[in-house]
């Protein structure tokens, strides 16, 4: 069964990775720019980095029948130096401009600071712009709820946005709500163990229903699973969900979303 893994940094991964994915049914990943595990030391880092986004990694992905379209922006991880973060966004554009660039994403909060929101802020200027879909990644832990409703609260305010055109992602039971309401999608990542099980994923769709969710692996450098989705899949099956939910989860919600952009195929 065909599945798309929405959220996933293959530029961290191996090749035997995007073999295993094809075994299990991937079609499709977008991978979104994030922080690589260190800071760069300059714009010309992230200018390399979303050249490998772009053109190396689709070329990995199709070696394995996977299709491949990326986001770009500066993490918020990295928008603590607000002069650096606004010559990363100043390269955004050119690749903005690509056929296989969705959006602007991942960005959002981290430590929910004053840079990160200018930073925030400057950035969905940029996808309004551009008239680009938006990708969010949410704080952790003691921060997620906060941070989650200031991400809201600063898309509301631009005025341009439109909140099907954005995705909120790293929801949990405790956010899952007030971004469905507001009218946002909401994405559910899957960790082994913190984050979102997959079998808290389920529980969610048990509790939240169908509409405008969906599940990702986020599966980077750090210990994560590339193979999450179709775990979730198996949990989904163990608890008696009929085929057409699932293919909705974890097929037909992403395809719906990303096809927005105009750019997204499968
Ligand atoms: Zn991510």
């Amino acid at each position: 069964m065909p599945y798309i893994d929405p959220h996933i940094h293959m530029v961290s991964r191996t090749t035997d990775d995007y073999q295993r994915m094809a075994l299990a049914g991937c079609v499709a990943v977008t991978e979104p720019a994030f922080w690589a595990g260190y800071d760069r030391s300059s714009p010309q880092g992230f200018y390399d980095y979303f050249v490998q986004l772009t053109e190396v990694e689709p070329k990995r992905a199709a070696a394995h029948g996977i299709a491949h379209h990326a986001w770009v922006c500066i993490n918020p991880k990295e928008a603590e130096d607000p002069g650096f973060a606004r010559e990363v966004i100043q390269l955004l554009p050119e690749f903005l401009d690509k056929p296989n660039v969705l959006g602007v994403g991942e960005i959002g909060l981290n430590k929910n600071s004053k840079n990160e929101m200018a930073i925030l802020e400057e950035q969905i200027a940029v996808a309004a712009e551009h008239d680009r879909l938006i990708l969010v990644h949410t704080p952790h832990l003691e921060d997620k709820l906060k941070g989650t409703q200031l991400i809201l609260d600063a898309l509301k305010r631009d005025g341009r946005i439109r909140p099907e055109r954005v995705l909120i992602d790293h929801v949990e039971e405790h956010t899952v709500g007030m971004v469905l309401d507001q009218g946002y999608w909401a994405g559910m990542t899957l960790y082994p163990d913190s984050k979102c099980t997959p079998q808290r994923a389920v529980d969610i769709v048990e509790c939240y229903g169908d509409e405008r969710l969906w599940i990702n692996s986020a599966g980077d450098w750090g210990h994560s699973d590339p193979l999450s989705v179709p775990k979730c899949i198996a949990e989904m099956k163990a608890r008696g969900h009929t085929q057409k939910l699932i293919d909705r989860i974890t097929f037909a919600n992403p395809k719906a979303f990303l096809s927005q952009s105009g750019r997204f195929s499968v």
